[in-house]
Parts: structure tokens; sequence; C-alpha cells
């Protein structure tokens, strides 16, 4: 059985038992405390935090590996220039087809608000200035302790082009930096052994917690935003892979499965960054320099899924409060929701903090943000899977127009597929 079936399968099981514990023991005391508030929360929670503890080191080891590798600066900003371009392109066409789709479908007409919504009180964003001011670490240190993706990968990629520069001594470092970068990527390996367990946990407790009676009011919301998700991840993104590429677009979606996975139960495009790094170096053949600078970059930037619920979002708060946004409110959305996805990390539950300041800039009511609230932790979970699609889809993309994909890695279902582990001493007996 293959690492991706049995994920899947505890998944699954996670998610059924979590749902029964929900519909027959959500008052159980004993169930509640030592299962989802205990075993459930403990070992889920020690799953997101394992994997949180491989980004900042792998991003580091790994950006360093492949800035050097790339040797060429202006290789290196052609690179990001791809990238970047793409990342506001894709989020740009996920947004404007939920405006689209939500527009013709129009939820959030007829539905009553009953003034008992509950509260949202919006968060004061940073102004855009702030943002650009803060791509530089005053303090590294502070940033590889607070894990700012966007500062570490502005140091390191400083630190990469210097260790060039520098000739002899900076080869020295390179040649550490590729074994611990190797290093990191097994530890990768290992925790991806877990992952079964921790899904499970991560299943369970979110639908032991989460009823999906909540959706019920919310079906029309619900499900334009789900449609919108599944037409951009399988229908916008692919057609661009194919178009851009040539490589074929069943072939990655077959090997992101594991990856949409680990987006889907932890909701963190930044937890995921081990994962997808992985899949896009070993499973997709992008080379190390294309990966793991565009993956990371993508995990904090580029959020198409979460683009998507602001758009539905948009479109059904401004139903539900009678509010005729125009064509220049729409475009104001589109602008804002890609430069809100730029300044804001890929973690949990981000995507409302988003919303309030797209909601603040075209005058919406961002008290309103509250009625989507309920529902807001399964589409979560949905979009981060699609954020990481996007991720991946654009490092395949701007690695096969470097000349930088694999094809022949691409195309062998098998390759890098994640292999039993052994023990030094079991690798010890059999020699
Ligand atoms: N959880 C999402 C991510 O990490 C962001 C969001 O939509 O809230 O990509």
């Amino acid at each position: 059985m293959t690492m991706t079936t049995k994920i899947l399968i505890w998944m699954v099981a996670g998610l059924v038992l979590g749902s029964l514990t929900n519909a027959f023991a959500s008052d159980v005391a004993f169930i509640q405390d030592y299962f989802v508030n205990g075993l459930f929360h403990v070992v889920g929670a020690m799953f997101i935090t394992g994997l949180k503890m491989l980004v900042v080191p792998l991003v580091t080891f790994s950006l360093i590996c492949g800035v050097y590798g790339i040797g060429d600066i202006a290789k290196l900003g052609r690179v990001g220039i791809k990238a970047f371009g793409l990342f506001i392109l894709t989020t740009a066409l996920a947004i404007t087809l939920a405006i689209t789709v939500a527009s013709i479908v129009g939820p959030g007409e007829g539905f009553e608000l009953t003034g008992d919504q509950g509260e949202f009180t919006a968060p004061v964003a940073p102004p855009l200035t702030q943002v650009i001011i803060d791509l530089v670490p005053g303090n590294p240190v502070a940033a590889y302790a607070e894990g700012n993706m966007l500062q570490i990968i502005f140091f390191t990629i400083l630190f990469a082009v210097c260790m060039l520069m520098v000739g002899e001594p900076g080869r020295k470092v390179a040649e550490g930096a590729e074994r611990l970068n190797q290093i990191m990527m097994q530890v990768v390996t290992v925790v991806m052994h877990v992952a079964p367990y921790g899904v499970f946990a991560l299943m369970a407790k979110t639908f032991a917690l989460q009823g999906l009676g909540l959706i019920t009011p919310m079906i029309a919301y619900f499900g334009t935003v789900v449609v919108v998700l599944l037409l951009h991840a399988t229908g916008t993104l692919m057609t661009l892979l194919k178009l851009l590429s040539g490589v074929s677009p069943v072939m990655f979606l077959r090997k992101m499965r594991t990856v949409q996975i680990f987006a889907f139960s932890t909701s963190s495009s930044n937890a995921t960054i081990p994962v997808n790094l992985r899949t896009t170096e070993r499973r997709l053949g992008v080379d190390n320099p294309t990966a793991s600078f565009i993956v990371p970059f993508g995990a904090t930037i580029n959020m198409d899924g979460t683009a998507i619920m602001q758009g539905v979002a948009t479109i059904f708060i401004a139903n539900v409060y009678g509010i005729a946004l125009g064509l220049s409110g729409y475009l104001t959305v589109i602008g804002m929701a890609v430069l809100a996805s730029i300044g804001t990390a890929g973690v949990p539950g981000v995507g409302l903090i988003m919303l309030a300041m797209v909601f603040n800039q075209v005058g919406l009511p961002v008290e309103g943000i509250a009625l989507i609230m309920g529902v807001d932790r399964l589409l979560d979970m949905m979009r981060t899977a699609v954020n990481v699609t996007g991720d991946a889809a654009i490092t395949t993309i701007v690695a096969k127009s470097e000349g930088s994909l694999n094809e022949a890695i691409f195309d062998d279902p098998e390759a890098g597929i994640v292999e039993e582990i052994h023990l030094p001493h079991a690798a010890a007996d059999s020699t």
C-alpha cells in the first residue's frame, strides 16, 4: 500500500469518527475530555508542530543550495519574476472566476438576517508600505525565530548570492548546506511516516467539534466556494499547466494528492512547505534551485483558494445586505484580494483577515464576516489544498520554461514515492 493510500484511509476514518462523535457524543464528557480534547488534540497538535519544525531549516538549507546551484543572478531574477507574475495572474483569475460564478448563482439572496449572527472584529491591517518595508529583516535571527517566510527568503538569497561572490569560502559553505539539505529531506521523509496518524487525529478532532449541520443554512455560499475551488484547481490551473509546460495534468494531480491531503488536514500552506518541496523535487522532477525558491515564496504570496473564498464571500455579503458593488467595486475587490495575499502568510484562518481588508476597502460591512465564520474552518481546509496546488503548478511551469524540469521523473508514477525507512542498525545488519 502506498503512503498516499494509507494517509487517505486514515483521513477518511478520522473524518467519519469525528462526524459520528459530533452527532452522537458531543455531550459525553469522557469522550470529549479524553479523546477529542485529549488524544486527538495532542496527536494532531504534535503533528502540525512537527511539520512546522521542518519549515525554517529546510527552506534555509534548500534555498542556499538552490541559489548557489543556479549560480547566475540574472537567472534567479528571471525565475522570481516569472513566478511572481504567474502568482498574480492565477490569483486574479481565481477571484474573477469566483465573482463571475457567484454573480450567476447569487448566494445570499433572500438570506434572513436574524441579528444574532455573532461578532467579528476586524484586525488592523498593516499598510502596504509597511508590508514592503518588512521584506527586509531588521534582525535575521528574529526572522528565523518567528518563521517570517518572506524575510527568511530575502536574507537567505542575499547570503547565498554573496557566497557566490566570495568564491572558495562560499563553495565550502555550499557543500555543507548540500549535506544539511539532504539530512533535512530525510527528516521530512521520517515525519511523513507518522502522517497517517497525525492526519487521522486532526480530522477526528476537527469534525468532532465542527458539526456539518452548520453548512445547511449556508449551503449556497459553501457550495459556490467548493464548486469554484474545483473549477480552478482542475480547470484554470491545469489548463495553464498544459498550455505553458505541456506536461500531463493527470499525472500532476495524481502526484499532488499527498500534498493536498497535508494542506487539507493542516489548513496551512506554510506547514505544507516541506511536503510540497519534497514532492515538487522528487515526484514532479523540478530541480532543487527552482523548487526551493518558488515553493516557500508561493506559500506566502500565492493563495488562489483564499482569493476564491473572498470573491464568493464578497458577493454573498453584498447580497445579504442588499449592497450593489458595481464594476469598479468588483475591480477593487480583485485588486485588493491580490495585494492582501502578498503580505499575509499561509496559516490557518488568515483568509478571514484578508477578507476584512477587502471589505474595508470597498465599504462592505465587516461585521458581515461573522455570518460565514461558522463554515470557514471547513472551507479553509479545502482552499488551502487549492493554494498549495497552485504553488506546485507554477513551480512546474517555471521549471519547464527554464529547462529545469526532469520529465523522466515527472512521467514516472513511482518516482520519489515514500518508501519504508530503515533505521541505521537495520541497515548495518543487512550488510
Ligand atoms: N489557510 C490558508 C493557507 O494557509 C490561508 C487561508 O485561506 O486562510 O493557505
